[in-house]
């Protein structure tokens, strides 16, 4: 890339009026080059066909579109599609699209690599380089929109923000693209279809609440007791459950969401009964409902999915305690697309 051109998709609309003006051009060409941009997507400047041929010429030599480009598509037996994504700066990422009869949902990734060490999860493995750019997020969003499209007859229904990386430790860029993908003048899709997931850091949590946000919010909790906690989330250290708490209750009350809660049972580490004690009083400080997700190996065997009595247990209490709960199997598998099995393993960095 040549460095001394600049990213177009860092300017707002009328940052883009204001370019045109100062070079003696109508500013309406600004809204053009927005909508070219961000509703139809083009790779290129040669593609605006509604500007005259100088001014995209200009725009070439002046600016840059650094969209993602797909490295490998990989599709599973279950239809599931892994996508590893190429950034402008050579950097690679991942998503998934996840279809089910009615539905496909898109996972995408917030960061390049995380800083958050879960020590089931392999994206864990790579540090943490960089922070995705907002036009990267909605890219990904895109393709798989395109994909859905080409391979299912339909467009994308709902969007995770459960690839790879800590979302809210991108906050801004994360609801930058949010922006774009729920305005009329992105993609247009519904907040209601966008569920952010995270690790849990509280002061972010109200803060999103203080925002005023539409989307939905997604918790992976792994357990209710500290001590559990911190061992397989060392970042709950920093930021204990009576925190987190907090954060939930005033995220309630704010906005009215009811939280899920992301969980997988590993044998000998939240498999008893006191567990499950302690995930239902946790679930009553605020209204919530329980993923129970299968845990996807990750190769050293460190971890085990808990056995099936362990599961009936927290489901039979759960439910006899009035909270909705759902088991969740994973998808993807056998491309390593499941949950925390994104650590770009297909292709050499
Ligand atoms: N950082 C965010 C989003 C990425 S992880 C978060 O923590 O929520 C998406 C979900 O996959 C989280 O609930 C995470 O705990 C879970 N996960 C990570 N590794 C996993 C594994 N090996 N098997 C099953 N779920 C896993």
């Amino acid at each position: 890339m040549n460095q001394s051109k600049r990213d177009i998709r860092a300017f707002t609309k009328e940052e883009l009026r204001r370019i045109f003006e100062e070079n003696g051009d109508q500013a309406f060409r600004g809204n053009q080059v927005y909508e070219w941009l961000w509703q139809k997507g083009v790779h290129s400047f040669e593609a605006m066909t509604n500007l005259p041929k100088a001014t995209r010429e200009m725009l070439d030599k002046h600016f840059v579109i650094n969209h993602i480009k797909v490295d490998v598509m990989q599709r599973s037996d279950d239809g599931t599609i892994k996508n590893a994504v190429r950034l402008h700066d050579g950097l690679l990422v991942e998503s998934v699209l996840i279809p089910t009869d009615t539905r496909t949902t898109a996972c995408v990734s917030s960061q390049v690599g995380c800083s958050l060490n879960c020590s089931f999860c392999a994206t864990a493995r790579l540090k943490r380089m960089r922070n995705l750019l907002p036009d990267e997020i909605f890219d990904q969003v895109r393709v798989i929109d395109e994909q859905s499209k080409a391979f299912f007859g339909r467009p994308l229904s709902n969007i995770v923000f459960m690839g790879m990386g800590e979302p809210l430790m991108n906050y801004n860029n994360v609801l930058k693209a949010i922006d774009k993908i729920t305005s009329a003048e992105g993609l247009g899709m519904s907040a209601k279809r966008i569920t952010l997931s995270t690790s849990g850091v509280p002061k972010l949590i109200k803060k999103m609440a203080d925002d005023e946000v539409k989307f939905k919010l997604a918790v992976s909790l792994h357990s209710a007791i500290d001590s559990v906690r911190t061992s397989i989330m060392p970042f709950n250290e920093q930021f204990p459950l009576s925190e987190l708490r907090e954060a939930l209750q005033y995220w309630y009350q704010k906005t009215k969401n009811r939280i899920t809660y992301e969980y997988v049972v590993w044998k000998g580490i939240n498999d008893q009964r006191k567990d499950v004690e302690a995930l239902i009083k946790f679930c009553k400080f605020a209204p919530s409902k329980v993923n129970l997700i299968e845990y996807n190996p990750i190769d050293d065997g460190e971890f085990q999915q808990a056995d099936s009595r362990a599961l009936t247990l927290y489901q039979t209490m759960l439910e006899e305690a009035g909270i909705t709960v759902t088991v969740r199997h994973s998808r993807g598998k056998d491309i390593d697309a499941a949950c925390g099995q994104l650590a770009n393993k297909t292709t050499k960095n």
